[in-house]
């Protein structure tokens, strides 16, 4: 029982301060490109922080739980011999997970935006306005408890390697910072092109915080499309003068 208590209390930890780290950097990064972007936004940013790091508790218990069971009794199906599979098989189970993960996403998010989730959960992250790099993990309980099971229960349907898993969680927090941190970090021939009508990237995220409703996915615009809720791609340029201007009035 110790070691159980242990081990949730060490991954909170490592999600707490994996957050502080990743969002810390962003800001940092978004004050060297973007000076004043965040300005006036000091409250909100506290705010963010505070829910993020109770987040962290959510998502570190029930991972902690599975890190144990896996390294104790061998739960789970991820495995660290890279010859258990086809070496095909790496890229094709991290598919796997960002897409499994990409559609539990979409359409929880889309429930949430019904009338009572939203005011009992997700309005919480959508106080956020407009998001900063502290958003990222700035959730009501009850939808960080929806996004902390996903992971810990696809390592039990879906074998993947050590390596991947991490792969997995690292693109997660990357996506999850840079999506609400107010510009865009990939190249506009990126963003506007080919691979950017297939990805989601801040360009897509922030149109539905500034539009409240469509572009519900988290890493591919494949739902959105099918569901007829892509709202296209937001203007960064526009809402940064809408900002100055606003700085301005006073
Ligand atoms: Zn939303
Ligand atoms: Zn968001």
């Amino acid at each position: 029982m110790t070691a159980i208590i242990f081990s949730a209390l060490a991954m909170t930890l490592i999600v707490g301060v994996r957050y502080l780290l990743s969002s810390g950097g962003f800001a940092l990064a978004t004050r060297i490109k973007h000076p004043g972007l965040y300005r006036g936004l000091e409250p909100q940013m506290r705010r963010e922080i505070g829910w993020s790091l109770a987040s962290a508790a959510i998502y570190g218990i029930p991972a902690g739980v599975v890190a144990w069971g896996w390294q104790a009794h061998g739960w789970t199906r991820i495995y660290t011999d890279v010859d258990v599979f086809p070496l095909w098989y790496l890229p094709v189970s991290l598919l796997a997970y960002l897409l499994a993960h990409d559609t539990w996403f979409y359409w929880t998010h889309r429930w949430m935006h019904r009338p009572r989730p939203f005011r009992i959960a997700h309005a919480v992250h959508h106080a956020s306005r407009p998001p900063t790099a502290w958003a990222a993990m700035s959730f009501h309980p009850v939808e960080a408890l929806t996004g902390a099971i996903v992971i810990p229960v696809l390592v039990f349907l879906i074998p993947i390697h050590v390596a991947v898993l991490g792969l997995v969680l690292t693109i997660m927090t990357v996506m999850g910072v840079g999506n609400h941190m107010g510009w865009e970090m990939f190249p506009r021939a990126l963003v506007h092109g080919p691979v950017g009508r297939w990805l989601i990237t801040a360009t897509h995220h922030e149109q539905h915080h500034a539009a409240y409703r469509g572009n519900y996915g988290l890493y591919f615009r494949f739902w959105d499309k099918i569901c007829g809720t892509d709202i296209g791609l937001g203007d960064f340029a526009a809402a940064h003068r809408r900002r100055e201007r606003a700085a301005a009035d006073g």
